[in-house]
């Protein structure tokens, strides 16, 4: 089961607040394996915000419902019975107590994402569940809005980009089919918490750079932030 961090000690009247580190970028652009290895070094629990909406796509495909219709899919959220856990240091979202593992990593379930992402009242959601994950203690959060509209009042923000060939080539060498180009296209236009760049984020380009240098990276700018505000 989950073991829980000790927090990082910031200023005295903030020990008890959970910090949140936010990480965002379009797809492949190395959130999930520099947060897991950030959340690790750190003790934080980790968050794949991208892993909560995959489940409600893969709940709305099970349910035949028109991915394309917000209304409809909508109304799903109604018969949507989610629960979050964190299970060694990972946080997950079960579905009437299942976790979609596998299911919400297929080409089905990636075609169908960006378009349930879209609609407002999912989005309302998720934004709940996701600021609930304070409860696990700290966290590092990945997604598309962590830094903009879920967590904006964190002053750890980064937004980790690479080119759209190189994002395509390493999605290639996962062996995934996944059309990287519609979703960040349909991601980035949406008019509901679109993805972009927080005021305040740091970007970091990690072309050419291994998950070890990056999150090597970002972990000394982490500690830097933290010292500035002791
Ligand atoms: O991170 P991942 O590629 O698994 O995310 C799948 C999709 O979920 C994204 O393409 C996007 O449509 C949606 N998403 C989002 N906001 C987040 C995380 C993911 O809209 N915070």
């Amino acid at each position: 089961m989950a073991t829980r961090s000790s927090p990082i000690n910031l200023k005295p009247e903030t020990v008890n607040t959970p910090i949140v580190i936010a990480i965002d970028g379009p797809s492949a652009s190395g959130k999930s394996t520099n947060s897991r290895l950030i959340a690790k070094g750190l003790g934080y629990a980790y968050v794949d915000t991208g892993a909560m909406f995959r489940a409600f796509a893969w709940f709305c495909l099970k349910r035949s419902v028109n991915v394309h219709d917000s209304t409809a899919v909508a109304a799903e959220l109604r018969d949507w019975n989610a629960t979050l856990e964190c299970v060694d240091g990972q946080v997950r979202l079960l579905v009437d107590g299942y976790f979609p593992e596998k299911e919400i990593r297929t080409a089905e379930t990636s075609a169908a994402v960006s378009p349930i992402a879209a609609v407002l009242e999912v989005r309302m959601w998720m934004k709940e569940a996701q600021r609930s994950c304070v409860k696990f203690g700290n966290l590092v959060m990945e997604g598309r809005d962590i830094g903009t509209h879920i967590f904006p009042e964190t002053p750890l923000k980064f937004y980790l980009d690479a080119s759209a060939e190189e994002r395509s080539r390493r999605r290639e060498a996962e062996g995934v089919k996944d059309d990287l180009a519609a979703r960040d296209q349909r991601d980035s236009t949406r008019a509901t918490a679109p993805l972009k760049i927080a005021a305040d984020a740091i970007v970091i380009n990690n072309a050419g750079e291994t998950p070890q240098q990056t999150s090597e990276r970002m972990l000394t700018e982490i500690r830097r932030l933290m010292a500035e505000r002791k």
